[in-house]
């Protein structure tokens, strides 16, 4: 998903250990949603602002959940930009995912542990009250009414998204946890190739319980399976890239602009020259880059005449032309990396994008 879509539609809740929480607008409709259906059924506010109390915990919860991925993946140095509340759940955007497979089987875990530490410490708490549970069935007002039940329901709510987490199919965590887990025995490709088939006739399975019980299970089955195909469609080019080196696939002729350049001369090289990503060479400062979409941004809420130090652009990561192109390529396929640099000594010899590995890969595939 381009994460410019992400940034348009969600606006920044709060920002914990330096990760950006955002919310997605559709999220709000969910609560209207929710707000809406407990007033059919109860015509009570107080029931209302229950039932919204609990969806907001249960996505406390959810963010719970994907800072755990995110804490564990800092621990291997892999950065997370933000967290992302959608509707039907969180997403953690991490710059990638660890090479190593162990390391990938703890940040993958790390999120349903969260929500079975949060299930335990519960159950702690109702078992120290010596709480009876109300089953929901025989009395669904029972849902909201006292403490009691809320903490009860939300007890159970971690248990069934620890579960629901660790189905063994993409886009899941149980996926990453099957990939790796084969990873230590086989190639990764070849790993992702067998989890992918288990996530998908996983997929296939609950597609048939689906249209005889639950639609639900069917949009479920949906979601797996084309999480199935676009793991396994990834992973067989980034193996495509397995020999290959940042030096095969750089681009060599490159124009650098420096802080001092104007918006203006920006727009000129992209019109003329064709390039879409530039390093900026802010003097002292470690290189940054610009975008062509930051530079259209830039072109309206800037004078074309201003010079490009005064925004604010990210810095360039820089790799040395052994890197393996595979590395490279899963850097930026989750599109939070769009240009990196390779350097010889202190000479930046090429840039590599998305484009760049794409086009090798057009012209060296069998
Ligand atoms: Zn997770």
């Amino acid at each position: 998903m381009s994460n410019t879509a992400n940034s348009h539609w969600s606006f920044r809740l709060t920002r914990i250990a330096g990760i950006d929480v955002r919310v997605h607008l559709t999220f709000f409709l969910l609560l209207v949603w929710i707000g809406l259906s407990v007033w059919e059924q109860t015509r009570s506010q107080t029931a209302v602002l229950q039932g919204m109390a609990f969806v907001l915990t249960l996505f406390a919860c959810v963010v719970l959940h994907e800072f755990g991925h995110a804490l564990t993946a800092r621990r291997f140095g892999i950065r997370t930009r933000r967290i992302t509340l959608w509707p039907i759940g969180g997403v953690a955007s991490m710059e990638r995912m660890p090479d190593d497979p162990k390391q990938e089987i703890l940040v993958a875990l790390a999120g349903p542990a969260v929500n079975v530490v949060i299930a335990a410490a519960l159950w702690l708490m109702l078992t120290a009250a010596d709480y009876q549970p109300v089953s929901v069935a025989q009395d669904p007002a029972a849902l909201f009414i006292d403490g009691g039940a809320f903490v009860y329901n939300i007890m159970v709510m971690n248990v069934v998204l620890a579960v629901f987490n660790m189905l063994p199919a993409f886009p899941m965590d149980g996926g990453r946890v099957l990939r790796a887990s084969l990873a230590l025995a086989m190639p990764h490709h070849e790993a992702t190739r067998r989890a992918a088939s288990v996530g998908q006739t996983l997929a296939l399975g609950l597609f048939i319980l689906g249209i005889l019980y639950n639609p639900i299970l069917v949009v479920i089955a949906m979601f797996i399976w084309l999480g199935a195909a676009g793991e396994a469609g990834a992973e067989q080019l980034s193996h495509a890239l397995h020999n290959a080196h940042a030096r095969d696939v750089m681009l060599t002729r490159f124009d650098t602009l420096s802080g001092d350049d104007t918006l203006a001369r920006a727009v000129d090289l992209t019109i003329h020259t064709g390039q879409r990503h530039f390093p900026v060479d802010m003097g002292n400062k470690p290189p940054v880059s610009l975008s062509q979409d930051t530079l259209l941004k830039a072109v309206r809420s800037h004078g074309e005449s201003d010079p490009l130090r005064a925004l604010t652009l990210p810095v360039m990561p820089v790799v040395t032309p052994e890197t393996s192109a595979e590395t490279l390529f899963r850097r930026m396929q989750s599109g939070e990396v769009e240009l990196i640099g390779v350097v010889e000594g202190d000479t930046l010899s090429g840039l590599v994008t998305l484009n760049a590995l794409t086009r090798y890969l057009q012209l060296h595939r069998p």
